[in-house]
């Protein structure tokens, strides 16, 4: 087989189920098929273990040449004239990019639903939402529309969305990755991460596009271990950690029992496992919707109408271009959070607001440092239930942002965790999600791969 037949075969597969699925906002069919042709003259001895693979992008990371919208109708038409370096790191792997990747709009949302354009489906159940915001780069995966994808992950985004459709998302240490090119929502919280049909192949993503960047300052110099090699099966002695508010209240029934059975699997190969309390976790949510609502008031604000993207027309001056640009451009979740950011961070309320949340983010890392001192990992459930229906939570928001309760705290801390499959309720797949220590993802892998 071919890299040009690989292509074709992702291409052919997408025409046949993205009418269903509505994962892709864009697809790169020439200029993926011209890499695929020169790829094909490469010698096998010099092709590494991703070598011409296909993957999807999120459209919130930055592709050359091709459109990136981060889902939004105020960057429609946006060409960015560079990389991401995610994107750079994909290409020297021989991977091909084969398009980008619905979301919800600038990565704020838990379904999909936030897009401008249109919403994805589960492929589980068609009338369900894929989870979000890397929604479709969960639902094209679980779909076998493409057997890699890159999503984003500020409060969950990669996890929620790979529980709900029962693939493996990674949302790897704050700093592994570099968020050069991604389009930022909350640059304290996002990390780009690997969504995958299994455990093997999320470990040799994450190498694939890990390391220091000098184009994002906030890229960690730590070295980028062979994560595959972690994989050796091995969980005995290993200490678990399961927090008590991770199975409490919310959480239904049979995600408790998938959890509570995943333990036993583990404890069968040689594991143990304790119930940890973490105090502060009940203050989570409000924490990161004061910080991340801050961080993409500020960031969002370069969407002027000036430099990217949608322009509004029939305007007198420049302040009404400003006005009119954005009031058009932005959905309604994106301006929700814009307002909420702005106020937090004005004088009157900074104290109060986002002060007081920088202050229990504190605490709430503290938690996990404190359990992940005595503890290898920290196990308990993605999402507190399987994917939901279609329009069941677009009137409430409050309803939508309670999905994120346990993914939350993890980007607040700056640990990383995985999602992998562990069950389902209904006939429809729930995710078992494993955090780890600061830079310690190959701990993660090896306990993800032992259970699989
Ligand atoms: N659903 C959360 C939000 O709406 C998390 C989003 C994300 O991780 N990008 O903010």
């Amino acid at each position: 087989i071919t890299i040009a037949d690989l292509t074709k075969e992702a291409y052919d597969r997408v025409d046949k189920l993205d009418d269903d699925v509505q994962a892709f906002l864009a697809l790169n069919k020439e200029k993926a098929t011209a890499t695929a042709a020169e790829l094909d003259k490469v010698p096998f001895e010099e092709r590494g273990p991703l070598f011409g693979l296909p993957i999807g992008v999120k459209d919130n990371i930055v592709t050359e040449g091709l459109e990136t919208t981060c889902a939004s109708k105020i960057l429609q038409g946006f060409n960015p004239i560079y990389d991401a370096t995610v994107v750079n790191k994909l290409r020297e792997a021989g991977m091909v990019t084969i398009g980008k990747l619905n979301m919800d709009e600038f990565a704020m949302g838990s379904s999909n639903e936030n897009s401008a354009y249109k919403t994805t489906k589960n492929p589980w159940a068609l009338d369900r939402v894929p989870g979000g915001s890397s929604g479709a780069s969960a639902a094209a995966v679980a779909a076998g529309e493409v057997p890699f994808s890159l999503g984003s992950d500020t409060g969950g985004s990669i996890r929620q969305p790979a529980s709900y459709c029962g693939v493996v998302g990674m949302k790897p240490t704050y700093g592994r990755v570099s968020r050069f090119g991604l389009v930022a929502f909350a640059s304290s919280l996002d990390q780009i991460g690997p969504i995958t049909r299994n455990v093997t192949d999320n470990a040799l993503l994450l190498e694939a596009i890990s390391g220091l960047d000098p184009h994002d300052s906030t890229s960690a110099d730590v070295e980028v271990p062979n994560f595959a090699a972690a994989l050796t099966g091995d969980v005995k002695g290993l200490r678990i950690a399961v927090p008590k508010e991770y199975l409490g209240e919310g959480v239904s029934e049979a995600v408790r029992q998938s959890v509570l059975d995943a333990l036993k699997v583990l404890e069968n190969l040689g594991a143990t496992w304790e119930e940890v309390s973490l105090p502060h976790s009940k203050y989570a949510l409000a924490t990161y919707y004061i910080l991340s609502s801050s961080e993409a008031s500020s960031n969002l604000s370069r969407f002027d109408g000036i430099r990217y993207g949608f322009r509004a027309e029939n305007v007198q001056n420049l302040m009404e271009l400003y006005k009119e640009t954005r009031s058009q451009g932005f959905g309604d979740e994106v301006k929700r959070r814009i307002m909420l950011g702005t106020y937090s961070l004005s004088a009157g309320t900074y104290d109060a607001y986002y002060k007081k949340a920088q202050q229990v983010r504190t605490l709430i890392k503290e938690d996990y440092d404190k359990v992940l001192a005595d503890y290898d990992v920290i196990v308990g459930p993605t999402a507190p239930t399987p994917a939901f229906k279609i329009g069941e939570n677009v009137e409430d928001p409050l309803t939508m942002y309670a999905n994120d309760i346990l993914t939350i705290p993890i980007n607040l801390a700056g640990v990383p965790a995985i999602s992998i499959p562990c069950g389902f309720e209904n006939g429809l797949p729930l995710g078992l999600q494993i955090i780890g220590n600061y830079f310690d993802e190959s701990t993660i892998y090896r306990v993800a791969h032992a259970y699989e």
